[in-house]
């Protein structure tokens, strides 16, 4: 059986110093008005202006190559602006999907005339980007896909349907998974592709599916003979499995799946201090030492993808961990206090109970299911 090694992180004082300065910034713009705090708020709190101001901080695909726009900064960098952006619960989702997985996609994957066009414009906080994998009846199975691309003259006409596409009615592409030739008797992942597609093109209709708070955060995406040049192909046809995998080690590895309901915890720690509540704190303490542990193996996972290493094992263990914790703090905090949840109400306290047991079903569903992520890691330890 494997042996689970994740590395120890200790930030430096340069790191610790670069902490204080994203924190300051965004403490700076709350206090303007810029943006109010939210749970989950990387799926739901859409400001393209607030990812403008982030990118000319240069804090969007800040570990990019200079010559695409980025820092050339480490992963643990990247890593720390995460981790402020979620603790202060920050409208990031117009960007969070370009700079988690397509921009590294394109990165690793595409051309470089992609490179040069996406990669800038993602990194100036002026490109989002959709994730277009799952259909009505391929969700965990994705190689049951139907959504079809057939090659013509020039480039290739896609047919079918996506669903629960997050922010398709935001962002300006979606990285679209399509079968372009049927499955392998021997191998089902065989004969799919990655697309770039454009969401303003011809043939392409989205339509809002309802969120349990009333909200629009995701849609379903049909698509009647949307032609999609060559250019916009990503990587090889027929390799869309392999880098499609490569990418959910990206969707799957981030802080964003531990600390969703952070910002309730944390109101919910300042309200028990106020109320001197000491078996309310001591329960509180609970899901804090929880955190601790969560985000030390969470960084390590940064860490590993820093030294360019596999983490699809250890991003599937800590992703799996960290959403049953995030709905843990819900569950928790809705039991020691005493609150009227509501997604409209002033009440910062309310406001936050609301969105995180109203968002927490989806959790432990999206980006992989708890049994999925399970799987993943029962069949990573025992393989030899
Ligand atoms: C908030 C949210 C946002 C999302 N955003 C996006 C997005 O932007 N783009 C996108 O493409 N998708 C998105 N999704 C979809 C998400 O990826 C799927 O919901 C997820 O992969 C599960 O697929 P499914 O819903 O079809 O459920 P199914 O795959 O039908 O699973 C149903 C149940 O069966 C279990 N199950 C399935 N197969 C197995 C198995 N082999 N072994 C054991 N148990 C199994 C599952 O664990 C689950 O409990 C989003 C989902 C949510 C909730």
């Amino acid at each position: 059986m494997k042996k689970l090694d994740l590395p120890v992180v200790t930030f430096t004082r340069a790191q610790n110093q670069f902490r204080k300065e994203v924190r300051n910034f965004l403490e700076r713009e709350r206090s303007m008005g810029s943006f109010i705090t939210h749970a989950d708020s990387w799926m739901s709190g859409y400001s393209s202006e607030f990812s403008k101001n982030l990118g000319k901080q240069g804090w969007i695909g800040i570990t990019w190559p200079k010559k695409y726009g980025g820092q050339e900064r480490s992963a643990l960098d990247r890593y720390i602006v995460t981790e402020e952006l979620l603790a202060i619960g920050a409208p990031v989702a117009s960007h969070w999907f370009a700079d988690r997985q397509s921009g590294p996609l394109f990165l690793k994957f595409g051309t470089e005339e992609q490179r040069k066009f996406f990669l800038p414009k993602i990194a100036k906080g002026e490109c989002y980007f959709s994730i277009g994998l799952s259909e009505p009846n391929s969700g965990s199975d994705l190689a049951s896909i139907k959504t079809k691309a057939e090659k013509v003259e020039g480039g290739w006409i896609i047919n079918g349907m996506k669903t629960w596409t997050s922010g398709a009615h935001h962002s300006h592409y979606a990285i679209t998974l399509c079968r372009t030739s049927p499955p392998d008797a021997k191998n089902r992942h065989a004969g799919m592709s990655q697309f770039v597609l454009d969401l303003s093109a011809e043939g392409v209709t989205i339509q809002p599916i309802q969120f349990l708070t009333g909200e629009h955060h995701f849609n379903e995406v049909f698509l009647e003979n949307v032609f999609v040049p060559d250019e916009y192909v990503v990587g090889v046809i027929g390799n869309g499995w392999k880098q499609g995998m490569e990418e959910l080690a990206y969707e799957r590895s981030g802080p964003e799946r531990v600390m969703s309901t952070f910002p309730l915890l944390q109101e919910a720690v300042e309200y028990l201090k106020e109320q001197n509540d000491v078996n309310g704190l001591a329960q509180a303490l609970q899901l804090v030492s929880r955190m601790w542990s969560l985000r030390n193996m969470s960084i390590g996972v940064a860490q590993m993808l820093e030294k360019g290493e596999d983490v699809s094992l250890t991003a599937s263990l800590v992703k799996d961990l960290g959403t049953i914790f995030e709905q843990a703090v819900a569950e928790m905090v809705r039991l020691l206090i005493d609150s009227t949840p509501s997604v409209t109400s002033e009440k910062l306290m309310d406001r936050l109970m609301a969105e995180s047991v109203l968002h927490g079903p989806g959790f432990t569903l999206r980006g992989g299911t708890t049994e999925i992520l399970r799987g993943i890691v029962a069949k990573g330890v025992l393989a030899k």
